[in-house]
């Protein structure tokens, strides 16, 4: 039988399951704070339950977090997981660390449905969404990390920009949220976690409503026709449409909307394309994250030059848009969303010889799950 997986269950699941074995519903909170507090997933260490419950747990219940496939350590310090779930699917997180954060890129869904051209997660196509309780194993995963590197701090901001469209997995997305949000579990700022979307507007209206974390979007191009080229889903909701959602989306005034536009050769990276950029986010609080485009094999789209990123940046800035550019992280380690689970996927279908020839990267060494390739 297919047991449930204990990071699924809410509180009031937890409440129902012990009322039914005969413990009382306070234990509930005990468990989340083991898992959510303490990162620790092993129930016979839940050492405040009785020896009696911690055996029902382990034999009822999943526990385990997801596994480290591969973990790979970039020069700028950030640290790239690819992650396997219990059915066997790739999906990938990246712990950033710096001075003043530790941002934790998660994901949400094993591939994507949204077909984005410049990303290769695209590419792969959709397996299925994650559950709630494996978008939180991540987080459990990095701050185990953390532990390891001896680190005192734990993961301090969340950006949904891994594998997948996260509101189009809304449910177990805003359960994730509330989770990494609930003073009794994670307690994480809202303000520091950050749902990024390609443009689904009826579910931004929804988040708006359900979830008060931040909101990003990936725009990519301020121009309907080429929109609608680089990310299909524009031509279900346009940027009209889109624009008046955002108008609408409850931001405290302090923190407005960030706008994340990978800057492509050619393609969206001239001054009319800043222009209408300008045009778009007029009336909102808007930042504009320029990110060079991460080339992956087998797609014609390059990276745009350096000089036409600072002189777009120029322009949005002149126009009090802030307008930081973003390196992506772990650029030496496949850092772009779907890269290393592209490759990994690859591997396993190659001849075993090709891949020794292919791969010339040393044997792990299997003393940690966290071993550095
Ligand atoms: S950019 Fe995001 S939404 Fe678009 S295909 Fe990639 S993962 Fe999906």
């Amino acid at each position: 039988m297919n047991r449930p997986y204990a990071l699924d269950l809410e509180v009031s699941d937890w409440e129902t399951w012990l009322k039914e074995q005969g413990y009382p519903s306070y234990i509930a909170g005990q468990i989340r704070n083991w898992l959510f507090v303490k990162n620790c997933h092993d129930p016979q260490s839940f050492s405040n339950l009785a020896k009696s419950l911690r055996t029902c747990l382990e034999s009822e219940f999943r526990f385990e977090l997801l596994t480290i496939d591969t973990c790979l350590k970039s020069q700028d310090g950030s640290e790239k997981f690819l992650l396997t779930t219990h059915d066997g699917l790739f999906t990938e997180m990246v712990l950033m660390p710096s001075d003043n954060r530790v941002t934790l890129c998660i994901s949400s869904q094993v591939g994507c449905k949204m077909g984005c051209t410049f990303c290769q997660t695209g590419k792969m196509g959709f397996k299925r969404n994650l559950s709630r309780g494996e978008i939180l194993a991540q987080l459990i995963l990095a701050n185990q990390r953390l532990a390891e590197l001896g680190e005192s701090r734990k993961v301090s901001n969340i950006v949904f920009m891994g594998m997948g469209e996260p509101l189009d997995n809304f449910d177990e997305v805003v359960a994730s949220c509330q989770t990494m949000i609930h003073p009794k579990a994670f307690g994480l700022s809202k303000h520091r976690v950050t749902v990024s979307t390609s443009g689904l507007v009826p579910e931004i209206r929804r988040l708006g409503k359900e979830a008060p974390v931040r909101l990003a979007i990936s725009l990519h191009s301020a121009d309907d026709e080429r929109r609608s080229r680089l990310m299909p889903v524009n031509r279900k909701y346009p940027l009209a449409v889109l624009k008046q959602a955002l108008l609408e989306y409850p931001c405290p005034s302090r923190h407005g909307i960030t706008f994340e536009y990978v800057m492509i050769k050619g393609e969206n990276d001239s001054i009319l394309h800043a222009k209408r950029l300008v045009k778009f986010v007029h009336g909102l609080k808007a930042k504009v994250n320029l990110i060079p485009m991460n080339h992956f094999p087998g797609n014609p789209m390059s990276t745009a030059d350096k000089e036409e990123i600072f002189a777009f940046q120029k322009y949005l800035t002149e126009r009090s848009i802030p307008a930081p550019v973003r390196y992506s992280r772990g650029q030496d380690i496949s850092g772009a969303c779907g890269q290393l689970a592209a490759k990994r996927q690859e591997e396993i279908h190659m001849d075993p010889r090709v891949l020794r020839r292919t791969r010339k990267l040393a044997e792990r060494p299997k003393a940690s799950p966290f071993s550095v390739l």
